[in-house]
């Protein structure tokens, strides 16, 4: 039932609303007139089929009283005919037919049922037969009930009717005037039946007038349907126009239009969604604000970020080209920063830098754009300017900058700031190269002694070179951003066991035509703009997962990575390496970071407290280039190292260098001393592997031992006889 319903509803709409078959929406206001039509529809039905029966119902009622009126009346009217051939009777009986169009056909019988009488109405020439004796003996049963006729209602056309009925007289019996018992009837009549009258009814009229009246509300029903379907169409479409107009303004706002208006709606429960809708909007379009913001802006200091300020370059580039004007760009870095973080922490480091951003806006002022680049540095832009003013202006930054004073913790500081300076020029520089040469600008302010300006103004030979490192700056972004990094694996052996204690992870560089690039030919440029830390985190992450992905045949697989100094600038060196770790499910046992001797003993303080953190999670530490720098006994105890690796320069040229023996075996001697094992690199051959052997070398790395390989292979080498021996005569020799 309900699934026929529906298809109904289905196919109205379709229908209204001219839908055409297929996957088309549905309509709304076509469903909801739908709906209202077919259930006006069988409501309408229902009312007009109850009207024909009820109508029916009423008139059968009516028939039966009629037809007792009917035949009491002739049973009066006719009674004297059975006297004598009364006219007088007939004719009434005549007019009285008249009155009822319902009666077709009067027939009065006698007692044995032969015609006495008949009267047809006009155009009935129907010949009336004599009554039978079974109907002789129904109707006479009949005298004196309360419903004294015999109805048989036609069998071929229900609304025509032949009533029987008996005539009969009435007389008093006696008087009974002297009667006194009140249960006694005070007059006893008798009836006496005289014959019989007939009646042929016909109620065509009625029936035809009923249907006429029914046809005539099935009409009224259906123009009032159509009627109420236009106007409910209007006012459903006029109701739902407020929804049809959402939907412009929705489509904008799904395109990202944030600004879009919604219109007022007359309904509450719509305009109650526009309301939500408008309210939606406003809040992602504050939404959007800030996140525009936050992407544009420095948080601390709320000046524009590097990338906002490299938006603005780029564009302020073009206008020089178009324009033919001429800008600049100063870069701006603090002196001496780090020292108010160490003495009262980074929050008040914090401060002083929006101080000293506030004082640079100051400064500047509508002469240009500032923004903080990063750290203690900031950037400026001048539009349309010159040499001179661009001079003016930095100086102007110093001279402000020189003047301020920060109180922290009770004491005063003065911060002062070094300016490199290029012009804009309009040559074939791009935003990376302009800011490369502000930037070495600003290192050779630095160099000259700080709190100066200075113009970026190279020779020929370190333009070249700047070009080389800004050719290599971009590739090294790119390659920290795609990846183009590649690991290579050397194993580095036991003299005394001859097998693979651990691989050092050397990094590459994936150049053009998937030629690798060693880091010697990269690193200075990347030490240069400051990639290091990247590169060194690129590196810590990346060799966890190597380690990852090559242990599961390797249980015992140690890695080596090497880190520069820029690593330990990071606060949380070791937070970041335990949780590269933890991510990998690397064992820090099996992980050693090598570190530069020459780099250790410059930030001795700063990296000694950041190799202890990594040492308390169980990372093991080897220092690197060793013998090179100016390392002392005391420095190796400090560091707490728990390899040395022994410069190549020592292993290069050993056999035929007796100076580079003995230092070899100094170093294998101290390192002994240390409780540090030595490990010499750039092991080329049989004789150096077993030279090395005699002098106390512990381990061995270089091409004879093994190259570095896409992933780690262990090598086994031959133990050459002389170091074992000479490892046991040691060993006796120190425990005895
Ligand atoms: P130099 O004269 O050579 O510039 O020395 P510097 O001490 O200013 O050192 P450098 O410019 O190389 O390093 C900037 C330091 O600023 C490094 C870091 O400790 C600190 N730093 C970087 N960003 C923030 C920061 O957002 N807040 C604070 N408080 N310190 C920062
Ligand atoms: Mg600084």
């Amino acid at each position: 039932m309900r699934l026929l319903l529906a298809s109904m509803i289905d196919r109205f709409s379709r229908l209204f609303g001219r839908i055409a078959p297929g996957p088309a929406k549905r309509v709304l206001v076509n469903e909801i007139l739908s709906i209202q039509i077919l259930s006006t529809a069988a409501i309408g039905a229902l009312a007009v089929a109850s009207l024909y029966w009820g109508g029916q119902w009423v008139l059968q009622d009516n028939y039966g009283r009629w037809a007792l009126q009917w035949t009491e009346e002739l049973n009066d009217l006719g009674a004297p005919l059975y006297l004598s051939d009364d006219q007088d009777a007939i004719s009434r009986i005549e007019r009285y037919i008249d009155k009822y169009p319902e009666i077709g056909r009067v027939t009065y019988y006698r007692q044995d049922g032969v015609v006495l009488f008949a009267i047809n109405k006009d155009g009935d020439d129907t010949v009336t037969d004599d009554l039978s004796q079974s109907r002789l003996r129904e109707t006479r049963a009949l005298v004196g009930a309360a419903a004294p006729y015999l109805v048989d209602s036609g069998i071929i056309d229900p609304r025509k009717f032949e009533i029987l009925a008996p005539v009969w007289t009435e007389s008093i019996r006696g008087d009974g005037l002297f009667a006194f018992n009140p249960s006694e009837s005070p007059l006893q009549s008798q009836l006496d039946l005289v014959g019989f009258v007939g009646l042929h009814l016909d109620f065509i009229t009625f029936h035809d007038r009923l249907l006429s009246n029914i046809k005539t509300a099935v009409m009224v029903l259906l123009v009032l349907l159509v009627v109420s379907t236009m106007y409910g169409r209007r006012v459903l479409r006029r109701a739902l126009t407020s929804i049809s107009d959402l939907h412009q303004p929705l489509k904008e706002l799904a395109a990202g239009n944030l600004s879009v208006e919604f219109k007022a709606a007359e309904h509450r429960e719509i305009s109650e969604i526009v309301e939500a809708l408008q309210s939606t909007a406003s809040a992602l379009s504050e939404r959007d604000e800030r996140l525009l913001n936050l992407a544009n802006h420095d948080v601390l200091t709320g000046l524009y970020n590097r990338r906002r300020f490299v938006e603005e370059l780029k564009t302020e580039l073009e206008h020089v080209i178009s324009d033919g004007h001429h800008s600049a760009l100063l870069f701006i870095d603090l002196d001496q920063f780090k020292y108010i973080n160490d003495t009262c922490g980074h929050p008040a480091g914090d401060r002083l830098i929006s101080k000293v951003a506030n004082e640079i806006k100051r400064s500047v002022g509508d002469e240009g754009l500032v923004a903080r680049f990063g750290g203690d540095e900031f950037a400026v832009l001048l539009n349309d300017t010159n040499k001179p003013a661009t001079k003016k202006i930095a100086e102007k930054i110093l001279e402000d900058m020189r003047r301020l004073s920060h109180v922290e913790q009770e004491q005063v500081f003065h911060i002062h700031c070094s300016i490199g300076a290029t012009m804009i020029i309009g040559n074939e520089l791009n935003h990376d190269e302009l800011v490369a040469q502000a930037d070495i600008a600003c290192r050779e302010a630095k160099s000259a002694g700080r709190n100066r300006m200075q113009f970026y103004n190279l020779s020929e030979r370190e333009a070249q070179r700047l070009t080389t490192d800004v050719g290599w700056m971009n590739k090294l972004r790119q390659a920290l951003d795609g990846n183009l990094f590649e690991l290579r694996f050397q194993p580095i052996n036991d003299i005394a066991t001859g097998l693979t204690t651990h691989h050092e992870i050397l990094l590459r560089l994936k150049g053009e035509g998937g030629k690798l690039i060693s880091p010697d030919a990269f690193l200075p440029a990347a030490v240069r703009f400051g990639l290091m830390s990247e590169i060194d985190n690129w590196m810590i992450r990346r060799a966890a997962r190597a380690h990852a992905e090559h242990r599961d045949g390797n249980s015992e697989l140690n890695i080596s990575v090497n880190l520069s100094a820029n690593a330990f600038e990071h606060d949380d060196l070791a937070g970041y390496v335990a949780s590269c770790l933890e991510e990998y499910e690397v064992p820090p046992e099996n992980v050693i970071f090598e570190i530069t001797e020459s780099l250790a003993a410059r930030h001795l303080d700063h990296v000694e407290q950041q190799i202890s953190s990594l040492r308390a999670m169980g990372c093991r530490l080897a220092l690197d280039d060793f013998g090179t720098g100016y390392s002392s006994f005391s420095f190796l105890q400090r560091l707490q190292a728990d390899y040395i690796k022994i410069d190549g320069s020592f292993v290069v040229n050993l056999v035929d260098n007796p100076v580079d023996q003995k230092m070899i075996r100094l170093i294998a001697e101290i390192g002994r001393e240390a409780g540090m094992k030595t490990i010499a690199e750039y092991v080329q051959s049989a004789e150096v592997l077993e030279m090395l052997g005699d002098l106390g070398v512990d381990l061995v790395q270089g091409y004879y031992i093994g190259r570095p390989a896409k992933r780690p292979i262990p090598k086994t080498m031959p133990i050459p006889l002389n170091s074992r021996r000479n490892r046991d005569r040691d060993q006796k020799s120190y425990s005895a």
